[in-house]
């Protein structure tokens, strides 16, 4: 028999963010796997196994994952936010290619709430106009390339997403990250630093460039560098439609 994989996004935190399609999985799921504090949102049940695991393994979870599945399993593989933002999916596809004999497990991908719309909904419509997303982290790919993408996307005038902006074995990247938009001449730009949003311990700043201090983000923040025109109003703040 050919079980299933579904890889599924769970949302930002808040339980009301999760859809009822990744619920509806859960809920049928024999198995969840995934890294531990994200396994450890998924309710019990009589029945359901769970596999927490360490963060650094995605290959060998995804693996792990495909393996169960195709002994006819049903398994959710979860991510936080949504699993195809540097998270399991892409994992999983990897995996898949190593181990063509998992390719009759039905897989589907299934969207969760990302964290920077979860953040920019927070602080008003800074993704109002163009933007892009980057990885801070630097475990997949040379710093290098990040700065080449920081200066490009700053000359490009984008607004600017950073998802893992700042771990504790690697604190130097954003201050990196930042001297590298300042010399780009982002410094009046508005930054907002958005961080374990819709948790109890959400905490939304936002300041110019120039102003930012590096212990404004850490691993549960999403940091969100405004265009030339992005601005406040009131207590939102948001990147204008147009652009000339
Ligand atoms: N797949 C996830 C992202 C995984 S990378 C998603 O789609 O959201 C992990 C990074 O996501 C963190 O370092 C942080 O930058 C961001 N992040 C995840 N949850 C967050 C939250 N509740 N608030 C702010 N940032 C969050």
């Amino acid at each position: 028999m050919t079980g299933r994989l579904a890889i599924a996004g769970l949302g930002p935190g808040d339980a009301a963010l999760i859809t009822p399609e990744v619920s509806a999985a859960l809920a049928e799921a024999t198995d969840v796997l995934g890294y531990a504090p994200y396994v450890a949102r998924v309710p019990a049940r009589e029945g359901l196994r769970l596999h927490p695991s360490d963060n650094r393994v995605e290959l060998n979870r995804a693996s792990e994952a495909l393996k169960l599945a195709a002994e006819g399993r049903y398994v959710v593989l979860v991510s936080s936010g949504d699993p195809g933002v540097f998270a399991m999916a892409a994992a999983v596809f990897e995996a898949l290619e190593a181990a063509p004999e998992c390719g009759d497990v039905a897989i589907r991908v299934l969207p969760g709430v990302t964290a920077m719309l979860a953040a920019a909904a927070r602080a008003g419509a800074p993704l109002g106009h163009d933007f892009c997303a980057m990885n801070l982290s630097d475990n997949l790919k040379p710093w290098e390339l990040i700065e080449k993408r920081l200066r490009l996307a700053a000359e490009a005038d984008f607004s600017i997403a950073l998802y893992n902006p700042r771990s504790a074995s690697r604190p130097e990247g954003f201050v990196r990250a930042l001297d590298v938009l300042r010399t780009a001449g982002c410094g009046e730009r508005l930054v907002i630093f958005a961080h374990a949003v819709t948790t109890p311990k959400e905490r939304i700043e936002t300041v110019p460039l120039k102003d930012a201090r590096p212990d404004m983000a850490d691993m549960a923040t999403l940091v969100i560098i405004g265009n030339s025109a992005t601005r406040r109003v009131g207590r939102w703040v948001y990147a204008p439609r147009r652009a000339s």
